[in-house]
């Protein structure tokens, strides 16, 4: 690339792994990349969870399937990239796994480099060797095989490759098959034939490092009859060689949320630390944002209360989020948070104390029941008849926190400081996701069980699973047709238990 295309406004592509499917399995030079694209092209076999990472403003273009199902021809897609690059803009191609493990990778660089787009290459973890890893089988080892042969089961024309099976008997070791779904049969009679022994171990690994992975082990005589009766769907790795035997590894599905995919619908922003505790758990998470919450944008109340802050005596929170922007509307301003000293700090509940605590501010009361209507309770007892109570929150909040403050005496603004806005995922199909029938939405607010429906479309409300925090989100979850389970406290900890006792309950029943 020379300086004068820079000079023109000539973007640039980055071919990036995306790693198997776990999210997690992302290189953090992807997710870094990921963050600051502005047009991510992607296909199915890149896992849908890393996606939430791009920003909300990309461009998402998929170019898995087209309408009709027929696949999008690779000239096609390598046109989309440099069409997309010389306008100047910063483009990541996700691929699954590695960019170059049968990821044409190396086409997609020829036809950048023929149209003069810099380019670069971020490598991914292969599922040719993390998906044996989630299902129990090192692909080498001392005593099994002392070396790896990755291997296509497919060509290019869509007919039997011509695979050397005489050198992969000879060669001896692990041999993995990539694309091999439909050709399974002849694959393993290719081995037959040219002198393996029948018994020799051998697995499928079918959608491997997801919630839905599974590991059929046979012989390699009877692995193609096992696979066809186990309905093996797509993507699935074909693994011959004693490691495929192997029996002491089975680390993914001993942790508790094994299985398990959650759908988390928080903000954005406010992801971050549920879906951690999920996936320490074992979970597969998917952050789904059903809602969006910006500040709003007439500032005149706003203004006038922060100009009379000194007469207020209470300032109240009912969310994480009224703490955050109502904390942000004052640094914009640069007022000093001493502004507020003389105040006293209430909140619903440990939630919203987290937040506050982050800013070094301690509340100095907090209801034993996390909802309006305790907060209002509790707030009665304290606030004296005529003080002023600034109470900044959501354009539409609770009413019973209001009423039991003026029944108490006290001088209330319900000030709004933010506004919910439903989100829209250009990149997920909420169909799709709850397809495997073991999804769970999680909610944590009756907002995001809105901004959920909303985004449902054809979706087949009844069949979804909903994971509440509380009373009032699974009334919404109910209301609109879901399957309710609600958190004994309305904490992030308990809905994480919550969803343990639903796995727990599920491995019972022998629902999986
Ligand atoms: N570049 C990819 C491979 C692309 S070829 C990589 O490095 O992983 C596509 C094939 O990869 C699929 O047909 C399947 O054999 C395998 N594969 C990809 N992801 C998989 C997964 N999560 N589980 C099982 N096999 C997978």
């Amino acid at each position: 690339m020379s300086l004068e295309d820079n000079a023109k406004g000539t973007g640039k592509v980055w071919l990036v792994g995306a790693g198997p499917s776990d999210a997690e399995l992302l290189t953090v030079k992807g997710r870094r990349l990921l963050a600051e694209a502005d047009v991510i092209v992607y296909d199915r076999l890149a896992g849908v969870g890393v996606l939430a990472w791009g920003r909300p403003d990309a461009v998402y273009i998929d170019v898995g399937k087209r309408a009709g199902h027929h696949p999008i021809p690779q000239e096609e897609i390598n046109r989309i990239l440099v069409e997309q690059a010389v306008k100047g803009r910063r483009v990541v191609r996700l691929k699954g796994g590695d960019p170059l493990v049968f990821g044409r990778g190396g086409e997609e660089a020829s036809a950048l480099k023929r149209a003069g787009v810099p380019f670069e290459i971020v490598p991914g973890i292969t599922s040719a060797i993390a998906v044996p890893a989630y299902l129990g089988i090192p692909v080498t080892h001392r005593d099994l095989a002392s070396s790896l042969h990755i291997v296509t089961a497919h060509k290019k024309d869509g007919s039997l490759p011509d695979i050397r099976y005489q050198a992969l008997v000879e060669g001896g070791g692990t041999l993995v098959f990539l694309m091999g779904v439909h050709t399974i049969r002849s694959v393993t009679a290719g081995l037959l034939a040219e002198g393996m022994s029948p018994d020799m171990p051998a697995a499928v690994l079918e959608r491997g490092t997801r919630a839905v992975q599974r590991r059929i082990t046979g012989t390699v005589a009877e692995l193609a009859q096992k696979a066809e009766a186990a309905h093996v769907q797509s993507p699935a790795i074909i693994l011959v060689g004693q490691a495929a035997a192997f029996q002491d590894m089975d680390w993914y599905g001993e942790r508790p949320l094994a299985g398990v995919k959650i759908l988390v619908t928080r903000p954005r922003e406010r992801t971050l630390r549920l879906s951690a505790m999920l996936r320490a758990e074992g979970a597969e998470v998917l952050e789904a944002p059903a809602i969006r919450l910006v500040p709003v944008a007439d500032k005149k109340d706003l203004d006038q209360a922060l100009a009379e802050l000194a007469d207020y005596a209470w300032l109240v929170f009912t969310s994480p989020s009224g703490v955050h922007i109502f904390l942000e509307e004052l640094r914009k301003r640069r007022m000093d948070v001493r502004r507020i000293a003389h105040m006293r700090i209430a909140v619903i509940g440990e939630g919203t104390a987290g937040e506050l605590t982050q800013a070094g501010l301690y509340p100095d009361l907090m209801p034993d029941v996390y909802d309006g209507a305790h907060l209002g309770a509790a707030l009665a007892r304290e606030v004296k008849p005529g003080e002023r109570v600034l109470l900044p929150r959501a354009r539409i909040g609770n009413r019973e926190l209001t009423e039991k403050l003026k029944d108490a005496g006290a001088d209330v603004t319900d000030l709004p400081i933010y506004d919910t806005q439903y989100e829209t995922l250009p990149w997920l199909d909420l169909e799709r996701e709850f397809a495997d029938g073991r999804t769970y939405a999680m909610f944590t607010s009756a907002s995001t069980v809105r901004g959920f429906v909303k985004s449902a479309g054809d979706l087949r409300l009844s069949g979804v699973r909903a994971l509440c925090i509380g009373s009032m989100t699974a009334a919404a979850a109910a209301g609109a047709g879901m399957e309710t389970y609600t958190a004994a406290k309305p904490t992030l900890e308990a809905l994480v238990e919550l969803a343990k006792e639903a796995a727990a309950k599920e491995r019972e029943d022998g629902r999986r």
